[in-house]
C-alpha cells in the first residue's frame, strides 16, 4: 500500500517549519539561537520541538519504535485534526465513522470542510466491516473507528476491525483511548502488520491526565512524519513534558487504579441491572456504562438534585433513552446507585462521599480499650467529622485538619472511663498510620517546619517524613490537664503520631498560658504538616540524597 500517494499534494510538498532547536541538537552550550530570556527560572527555554524524552519513554513502555509514535499537545483531538489535514483535500475528499460515537470527528470533519458519513452500528452496537465499508468511494481517505467505543462503552470485535482496515484504501484511525479498560491488548501489538492503520491512545482517560492535555498517534513512520511536518513546533509545553515523564514512571499505581475501576465496573452494573427504573444496561469495556431508561431527562435532573452529574446522550441517534455513567470511587458509585434505588429520597449533602482522591485512605484499628475510624484525605479541605469523646482533644485535632487544609473522618470510642490514654495513644497510632499510607511513594515531598506566635507564647515544629522516626519534644507544662485532657498526654500522641506515621518530629514551645502553647504546637504542626504533603508538581525529583524515601 502506498501511503505517499495518499497525502494531499501540498503536503506532500512542503518543507516543515525549521526550529532553533531543529539546526542544533545538543545538550551543553550557551544558547543565543531562540531570543529567549537567558535568565533560568525552569521555563525560560523552548521546549523540545520533537518530544524525544516522552517518545522514548512511550517507545520502551509500548515496544513501538520512537519514530512511529506521534505526541499531541492537545489530547488525540490533536491528532485527529492533523490526520484531516494530512490527508483530506477540503470539499472533495471524505470521510467515513461509526454511529454513535465520538464527537469529535464529527468537529474535526466540519472544520476541514470534509464530508464525514456516519455508518449506524447495528442495535447492540455491534461493527459489520461489509455494511460501513459499502459506503466508501474513491474519495474517501479516513476511516474511524473507536474500540471500545464511546458512547456505547463495547469493544468492536476485533476481527471486523481487522477485516476493515485491510480491505479499506484509504486511512483507518483506530481510537483506543479506553483499551485499558478491556480484557483485549488492542491493535498496537499489531501495528506493523496494517501500513494503513493509526491508532489514537490517549492519556486522559485510564491513565489520569485530562488535565493537562496528552495523547499519541501511533502509526507507520512516514504517517508520523507527515503529522510532524504539520504540528505546531512546540505544541507540548516543558511543564506537561516534566508531568508527563513523571507520572508514566507511576505505571504500577495506574494498574492498581484500573483493576479496581474494571471491578467497580462489574460491581456498578450487577447493581444496575436489579434497579427498576433502568430497562437495560449495556455491556461496558471501558470506564462508563451507557443505560436506557424510560425518562432520561427525569432521572439526569433528580441525579443533579442528588448531587451526581452524568451525561444525557438521550438526544444521539441510536442512543434513545441514554444516559452514560462514568465509573467513579466506590464511594461515587455507591451514591450513584442509591440515588437510583431511591429516586424519592430528599438530598441531603452529608452524604456525599469525602476525598476519593489518591491520597484518601481510610485506616481502622480495634483492641480491647478502642475502637478507632480514620479517613483522610490530602487534597480535600471538605467539612471534618472528628469525635474521640474528649473535648479537648477534638478541638486539638481540628486544629490540625483546619490549619493543614486536610479532610478528616475519625471517630473514636475507648475505654475513658478508665483513663483518656488508651483513645489519645491509639488515635495518634491510626491517624499516623493514615498518613503514612496517604503520601504513597512519598514522590515530591520534603522536610519541612513551622513556627508560629500565639500571643504571648511561641511554638514550634519541625517535620521529616524523609524515613527517619524520632521524637524531640521541648515543651515544659504545669498544669495537670488542660481541658479534658492530661498534660502528660501531648508528648505521648506527637510520639506515637511519628512511629506511625515513620517521621522526624522536633517540637518545642515557649510562653506562660499552657493552652496557648498547646494550641500553637497543634497550628505549627498543622502547618508543617501541610508544606511536607504538599505534591511538587514541578519538582519531580525525590527530595533526598540519600534515598532513604
Ligand atoms: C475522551 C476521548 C478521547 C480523548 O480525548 P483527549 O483529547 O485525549 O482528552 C479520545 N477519543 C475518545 C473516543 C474519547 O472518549
Amino acid at each position: 500500500m502506498d501511503i505517499t500517494s495518499l497525502l494531499r499534494e501540498n503536503i506532500r510538498q512542503m518543507a516543515p517549519y525549521s526550529t532553533a532547536r531543529d539546526e542544533y541538537e545538543g545538550d551543553l552550550g550557551i544558547y543565543l539561537d531562540a531570543n529567549e530570556n537567558p535568565f533560568d527560572n525552569g521555563f525560560n527555554r523552548y521546549p523540545d520541538p520533537h518530544n524525544k524524552r516522552i517518545r522514548a519513554k512511550v517507545s520502551a513502555m509500548r515496544g513501538i519504535p520512537a519514530e512511529q509514535i506521534f505526541v499531541g499537545g492537545n489530547g488525540s483531538d490533536e491528532p485527529i485534526d492533523l490526520l484531516f489535514r494530512v490527508f483530506c483535500e477540503p470539499r472533495q475528499d471524505e470521510a467515513l465513522s461509526i454511529a454513535p460515537s465520538y464527537g469529535m470527528y464529527r468537529v474535526a470533519a466540519a472544520t476541514n470542510d470534509i464530508r464525514l458519513t456516519e455508518v449506524p452500528l447495528d442495535a447492540d452496537f455491534r461493527l459489520s466491516a461489509d455494511a460501513l465499508l459499502a459506503h466508501a468511494t474513491p474519495r474517501t481517505k479516513l476511516l474511524f473507528l473507536c474500540s471500545p467505543n464511546n458512547p456505547s462503552g463495547n469493544l468492536l470485535d476485533p476481527e471486523e476491525v481487522e477485516k476493515t482496515i485491510r480491505n479499506f484504501g484509504g486511512i483507518v484511525v483506530l481510537d483506543e483511548a479506553y483499551i485499558d479498560f478491556a480484557d483485549h491488548e488492542g491493535f498496537l501489538p499489531h501495528l506493523s502488520e496494517f501500513p494503513n492503520l493509526v491508532v489514537l491512545q490517549t492519556l486522559s482517560k485510564a491513565w489520569g491526565m485530562a488535565g493537562i492535555r496528552i495523547g499519541f498517534a501511533f502509526a507507520g513512520p512516514e504517517i508520523v512524519a507527515a503529522m510532524e511536518r504539520i504540528k505546531y513546533p512546540y505544541s507540548v509545553n516543558v511543564i506537561t513534558e516534566r508531568l508527563v515523564l513523571r507520572e508514566l514512571e507511576r505505571e504500577a499505581i495506574r494498574r492498581e487504579q484500573i483493576a479496581t475501576l474494571i471491578d467497580q465496573r462489574r460491581k456498578l452494573v450487577a447493581a444496575l441491572e436489579q434497579i427498576p427504573l433502568i430497562r437495560r444496561v449495556f455491556p461496558s469495556d471501558a470506564n462508563f456504562v451507557l443505560v436506557k431508561v424510560d425518562e432520561p431527562r427525569k432521572i439526569y435532573n433528580h441525579l443533579i438534585e442528588r448531587g451526581i452529574i452524568v451525561r444525557d446522550r438521550s438526544r444521539i441517534a441510536g442512543c434513545e433513552g441514554c444516559l452514560r455513567l462514568t465509573v467513579g470511587t466506590p464511594e461515587e458509585n455507591a451514591a450513584l446507585i442509591d440515588a437510583l434505588q431511591n429516586p424519592d429520597q430528599p438530598f441531603d449533602r452529608s452524604t456525599l462521599p469525602v476525598g476519593g482522591g489518591e491520597r484518601c485512605v481510610t485506616v481502622t484499628r480495634k483492641s480491647r480499650e478502642t475502637d478507632i475510624s480514620v479517613t483522610l484525605d490530602l487534597d480535600n479541605a471538605a467539612p471534618s467529622q472528628i469525635s474521640t469523646g474528649l473535648g479537648f482533644f477534638d478541638h486539638m485535632l481540628d486544629q490540625i485538619v483546619h490549619h493543614g487544609k486536610f479532610s478528616l473522618r475519625l471517630t473514636a470510642t475507648g475505654d475513658l472511663q478508665v483513663d483518656e490514654h488508651h483513645t489519645i495513644e491509639d488515635t495518634a497510632l491510626v491517624l499516623g498510620e493514615a498518613f503514612r499510607l496517604a503520601l504513597g511513594d512519598k514522590r515530591g515531598i520534603g522536610r519541612y517546619g513551622f513556627a508560629l506566635p500565639m500571643d504571648e507564647s511561641r511554638a514550634l515544629v519541625l517535620l521529616d517524613f524523609g524515613g527517619r522516626i524520632a521524637t524531640r519534644w521541648d515543651v515544659e507544662l504545669k498544669r495537670e490537664r488542660i481541658g479534658d485532657v492530661p498534660t502528660e498526654m501531648f508528648e505521648h500522641f506527637f510520639d506515637s503520631f511519628a512511629q506511625a506515621a515513620r517521621c522526624n518530629l522536633h517540637i518545642a514551645a515557649r510562653g506562660r498560658n499552657e493552652h496557648h502553647m498547646i494550641e500553637g504546637v497543634f497550628k505549627a504542626f498543622a502547618r508543617a504538616l501541610r508544606m511536607a504533603v504538599e505534591r511538587q508538581t514541578l519538582d519531580f525529583d525525590l527530595p533526598s540524597s540519600k534515598g532513604l524515601l
